[in-house]
C-alpha cells in the first residue's frame, strides 16, 4: 500500500479560474464570443515588445534557458537599484511563494497570513507540513496588529499581500513600514506585490528601499498581471542574499523557460505598454463600479484590477453568467460564498458583464429567488 504523509492527505488542490477553452467545450459557445473576467489577467493581451523578444528567443529553445537569468536580472537590478544576487526569479510568483515555504518553513513551525489571504499562502504552508496561523480581517483588509500577536516563536513566515487578493483592500506604506519595523528578527515577512503596477502614482512607494533597511523580508512580483504574460510564469523576489543564497539553492535550476525570460525583459522594457494597461485599468475599475451600484449591489473598493461584489445567490448568478458566455471567480474557497470576484477587461468586456449581471438578477428575481 502506498502512504501518503498527513500533511499531503490534507491538501487541497488549486481551483484555478475557468478556462475559455473548457466553457466552449461545455456550451458549445464558440472561444472568440467568451469573456473572461476571472483570474486578474491584462484584458490588453502583452506588450508588443514582449512578444518580439519572445519570438525571438523560440530560436533558441533547442538550449536550456539560462539558469541564473542573467539579463533579466540585470533588467531588474537596474530598475530596483539593487545587486543581482538580491534577486531570484521564479516561475510565475507562485513559486517564489513556495520557495519562501520551502525554504523557511517544516513541521512544527508555522506561517501566520490574513482571512481572505491569496490562497496560496495555506497551499504552501500545508504542502511542507507546517502550521497555518489565519487572522482574522479587519474591514475585509489585513489587520498587521492582529497578525503581529498572532507571531509566536515558532512562527518563520508571514505572508501579506498589499494590495490583497481576492478582496483588493489596500494598506498605505507608512502603516506598512511601521509593521515591517515590528516584526520579531526570527519571521521573514513576504510582501506579495502582486498587483503594485496598478496602484495610483500617489499610493506608490519603494519596496526595495524596505529590502535594503529589513534583512527579513522578501518582496514578491510578478510579469502574469500588468505585465500581461500570465501564460509564460515569471515572477521575482527581492531580498538581501543571505536569504536568496538558500532560496536560489532549493530553486528548480531551470524554473523559467529562455521565452519567458526574454518576454519578462520586453515586458519590463515597454513602459508605454504599462502605461495604457493602468489606464485602461482605472477606466474599467470605475466603469464596473458605476455598473454595479446602479444595480444596488455592495462592493468592496479596489486598489488592484478585480473587484469582489456582493451577490447574495453568488452561485445561481455565476452559472447565469457562464451560459452567457461570461466567467467571473466564486470565491467561496475564501470563506466569501455570498461574493463574487470581477476581474476588469476591456471598456466592451466590461458593458457585456454588466448587461449579463443585469439580465441574471431580473431572472432570479422572476423566478422569485432575488
Ligand atoms: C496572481 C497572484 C500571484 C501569483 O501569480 P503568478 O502568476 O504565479 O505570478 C501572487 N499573489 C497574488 C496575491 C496574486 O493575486
Amino acid at each position: 500500500m502506498i502512504s501518503f504523509p498527513e500533511h499531503i492527505q490534507k491538501t487541497m488542490p488549486y481551483q484555478a479560474g475557468k478556462p475559455i477553452a473548457e466553457l466552449a467545450r461545455e456550451t458549445g459557445i464558440e472561444e472568440s464570443a467568451i469573456i473572461k473576467l476571472a483570474s486578474n489577467e491584462n484584458p490588453l493581451g502583452m506588450s508588443p515588445r514582449a512578444k518580439q523578444l519572445a519570438m525571438h528567443a523560440l530560436d533558441d529553445v533547442s538550449r536550456y534557458p539560462d539558469a541564473h537569468g542573467f539579463n533579466l536580472k540585470l533588467e531588474l537590478s537596474k530598475r530596483f537599484s539593487v545587486p543581482d544576487q538580491w534577486i531570484t526569479l521564479g516561475n510565475g510568483s507562485n513559486d517564489i511563494l513556495e520557495m519562501v515555504a520551502s525554504t523557511f518553513l517544516q513541521p512544527g513551525t508555522a506561517a501566520v497570513f490574513s482571512q481572505y489571504g491569496f490562497i496560496v499562502y495555506g497551499q504552501a504552508t500545508q504542502r511542507v507540513g507546517a502550521e497555518a496561523i489565519v487572522v482574522p480581517a479587519k474591514d475585509y483588509g489585513n489587520d498587521l496588529e492582529a497578525i503581529l500577536a498572532a507571531v509566536t516563536p515558532h512562527t518563520r513566515v508571514i505572508f501579506l499581500a498589499n494590495p490583497n487578493n481576492p478582496t483588493g483592500t489596500f494598506l498605505p506604506a507608512a502603516e506598512v513600514e511601521q509593521f515591517l519595523a515590528a516584526v520579531p528578527a526570527h519571521v521573514v515577512v513576504v510582501l506579495d506585490e502582486a498587483y503594485n503596477e496598478y496602484l495610483p502614482q500617489e499610493l506608490r512607494f519603494d519596496s526595495a528601499e524596505w529590502v535594503r533597511k529589513y534583512p527579513n523580508l522578501v518582496v514578491s512580483r510578478t510579469l502574469s498581471k500588468a505585465y500581461g504574460l500570465a501564460g509564460l510564469r515569471v515572477g521575482y523576489a527581492i531580498a538581501q542574499p543571505h536569504i536568496t543564497d538558500y532560496m536560489n539553492r532549493i530553486r528548480q535550476a531551470f524554473n523559467v523557460s529562455n521565452v519567458a525570460q526574454a518576454a519578462a525583459i520586453g515586458a519590463l522594457q515597454d513602459e508605454e505598454f504599462l502605461q495604457q494597461t493602468y489606464a485602461s485599468n482605472r477606466k474599467g475599475l470605475e466603469q464596473l463600479i458605476r455598473a454595479v451600484s446602479a444595480l444596488g449591489i455592495e462592493y468592496i473598493p479596489s486598489y488592484a484590477n478585480f473587484v469582489l461584489i456582493r451577490i447574495p445567490q453568488a452561485n445561481a448568478v455565476y452559472q447565469a453568467l457562464l451560459s452567457r458566455g461570461i466567467i467571473v471567480r466564486p470565491v467561496g474557497v475564501y470563506g466569501l460564498a455570498e461574493w463574487l470576484r470581477i476581474s476588469v477587461g476591456t471598456e466592451a468586456e466590461n458593458e457585456a458583464f454588466a448587461r449579463a449581471l443585469e439580465h441574471a438578477l431580473q431572472t432570479l428575481k422572476e423566478n422569485g429567488n432575488g
